[in-house]
């Protein structure tokens, strides 16, 4: 029997994925099954860890099957753990399968960050769509419902860069009854609680598959599913996106559709709805964002910080996340090629610094034995979430009905407040426990943002980059840094010399890595000529750099597919291979035409005045 009570103690120390793991915890059935393209990873950066762990204090038996073989036909690898009693969540992973298979330029990749060895081809490409198909041959009638970023990012038509097509809402495409888009947590516990009492109700007709539960659940935020014309809230609650053949028709109302959701993210009463050859999808409101509370309560989780033992080889990508911890979800900046936003949403949830510090204990806790691991200490590779300096940040206005689409681009807005000095205070009580002998902020600084409170600037370049401060100008182009939504150049050199001084003061050898970006639409070759000659001036080897890569759902491959801005106009969009790898190469100083050669001429010309 279910208690929905949230309950943390008593969790096994990795949630089973056989049916020896099952029977030892002494379950004779699943309630749920979550099927995920990663391997499982028990640490909470890790969706299937986090949710399986989430519903299981919530008091639901929870299973994990993790790269099931889809090539084999004959025994379903889901039957492991049986028939669960409720439903099935699908997962292609931390990524969408296929950005994690293929390259910019469409290359297979050989590696996978998320599988054991790191060797690729442990998951399907559209792994959303190849599980469910698995699901439903292996338990007929099952409720099926997808999540994660495929899923969400999928959720309504979009462009499929590896196809070169427009593609169907994933709902459509995969025939599942559910999806959960953005972070689960509230939305899944919801439908599992949902699905139990119908379950309790009816047990024969649920396991028959003749009790709806997309109709018990049409009213729970931040789920879309098919749904009809009757419901359709009314006009002042609802948002008409362009049909799928519209966008077909004429590829700007994917410029459109993707500016409604962009803000439909954030408003809480209304639901967008998607006509796709006679069908309607529904996207219902999103969750708000967790308060401090429920983050705190659901990073307390008891996670092994570990792979699944049953793996022999390493999983890279723990390796890097071992020692991160998240303390914060969402990201203010709407940079118009990141998902992160219509994925974890704009408004940020943060825990508490107490919760922090709770988490980093037990680290310590687990520290291996011994005296050199112990001299060693504990080393935290990165205290942060998509944009370290937004800990804390709120929205002093009312976010349901703002209708920009990013808090910090043009302008910072004035309700994004956030406190820089106490999130430097949160990393200097973590580093002054007992055995921690490092803290590292290893995601992006936003430095805008930083430069509005210059001590904490100094503060976070002085004390928690190691040597390497990360920032994401992108571009030196002002006009690309306005397709993208980032700061001007100006504000970006104003930064570095902030940067320098800084460093000199501080006695130690630091850089800046800056991310870089070639092929974004609306960038032609003259623009990464300026980049090229740019960095040449500086000296600077780009170390990070990527060429754009149009993934499914945001406004810059909506600008990609069209070849429009948001307001219109005809952009230059460097869509084959050829051109996008003419702009990579200039970007890496293999231009025909020679950055190098321009920076020389500047020079002379310089010197000759
Ligand atoms: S009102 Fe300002 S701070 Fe609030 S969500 Fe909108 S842009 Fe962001």
């Amino acid at each position: 029997m279910c208690n929905y009570n949230f309950k943390s103690d008593s969790q096994p120390k990795f949630l089973p994925m056989s049916r020896d793991e099952m029977e030892a915890l002494g379950w004779e059935e699943l309630d749920i099954l979550l099927i995920s393209g990663d391997a499982y990873v028990d640490h909470p950066a890790f969706g299937p860890a986090l949710l399986g762990r989430w519903l299981l204090a919530h008091g639901f038996k929870v299973g994990i099957i993790s790269q099931p073989d889809w090539k084999n036909n004959e025994l379903s690898p889901l039957n492991v753990m049986g028939r669960p009693r409720l439903f099935a969540g699908i997962t292609a992973g931390s990524m969408d399968s296929m950005l994690a298979h293929y390259t910019a330029f469409r290359k297979k990749r050989k590696d996978d960050a998320y599988t054991p060895g790191g060797l690729a081809g442990a998951r399907p490409n559209r792994a959303c769509l190849v599980y469910t198909g698995m699901t439903r041959q292996a338990f007929p009638g099952l409720p099926v419902i997808l999540g994660g970023i495929e899923a969400s990012l999928r959720r309504t038509s979009h462009y499929d860069f590896w196809s070169d097509s427009l593609r169907k809402s994933i709902l459509l495409d995969s025939k599942a009854d559910l999806l959960v888009y953005g972070m689960g947590e509230t939305s899944l516990l919801t439908l599992a609680v949902r699905a139990d009492s119908l379950e309790r109700k009816s047990p024969a007709e649920y396991l028959a598959g003749k009790v709806s539960l997309i109709d018990e659940c049409k009213d729970v935020r931040g789920i879309a599913f098919v749904g009809r014309p009757e419901d359709i809230p009314d006009q002042l609650h609802s948002l008409r996106l362009p049909a799928h053949q519209e966008i077909l028709d004429d590829p700007k109302y994917l410029i459109q559709a993707t500016l409604d959701l962009e803000r439909q993210v954030h408003q809480a009463c209304r639901v967008a709805v998607q006509e796709t050859e006679g069908r309607l999808v529904l996207l219902n409101p999103p969750n708000p964002p967790m308060s401090r509370e429920e983050m705190d309560r659901l990073y307390s989780l008891p996670f092994a910080r570990a792979a699944h033992p049953s793996y022999t080889q390493p999983v890279p990508a723990l390796e890097m996340l071992k020692t991160s911890i998240t303390s914060h979800r969402g990201c203010g900046g709407g940079c118009s090629f990141c998902s992160l936003a219509l994925h974890q949403g704009r408004l940020i949830s943060s825990r508490s610094e107490e919760s922090v510090l709770q988490e980093t204990a037990e680290m310590l806790k687990n520290l291996p034995k011994g005296r050199r691991a112990r001299q060693r200490g504990l080393a935290i590779s990165d205290i942060g979430g998509p944009t370290v300096n937004m800990w804390g940040a709120v929205c002093e206005f009312t976010p349901e009905s703002c209708t920009r689409t990013s808090c910090l681009f043009p302008t910072i807005c004035p309700g994004f407040k956030v406190n820089q000095s106490r999130h430097v205070s949160m990393l200097r009580r973590v580093k002054s426990l007992p055995g921690v002998s490092q803290v590292r902020i290893g995601s992006g600084l936003r430095y805008d943002l930083g430069m509005r409170d210059p001590e904490a600037l100094r503060a976070y370049i002085g004390e928690f980059i190691g040597g390497q401060l990360k920032v994401a100008p992108e571009h030196v182009s002002d006009s690309v840094l306005t397709l993208m939504r980032k700061p001007a150049r100006g504000l970006f050199e104003v930064f570095l010399n902030n940067f320098v001084r800084v460093t000199r003061q501080s006695g130690k050898e630091q850089y800046v890595v800056p991310y870089l970006m070639s092929g974004f639409p609306g960038c032609n070759d003259g623009d990464m000529r300026a980049l090229a000659v740019w960095l040449a001036e500086r000296g600077w080897r780009p170390q990070q750099v990527q060429c754009f890569i149009p993934t499914p759902g945001t406004l810059a491959t909506a600008m990609y597919y069209s070849r429009l801005d948001p307001a219109g106009n005809i952009i230059y969009v460097a869509r084959t291979d050829a051109e996008r790898l003419r702009q990579h190469q200039i970007l890496l100083g293999k231009d025909p035409l020679g950055a190098a050669r321009l920076v020389r001429q500047k020079k002379s010309a310089a010197a000759s005045r």
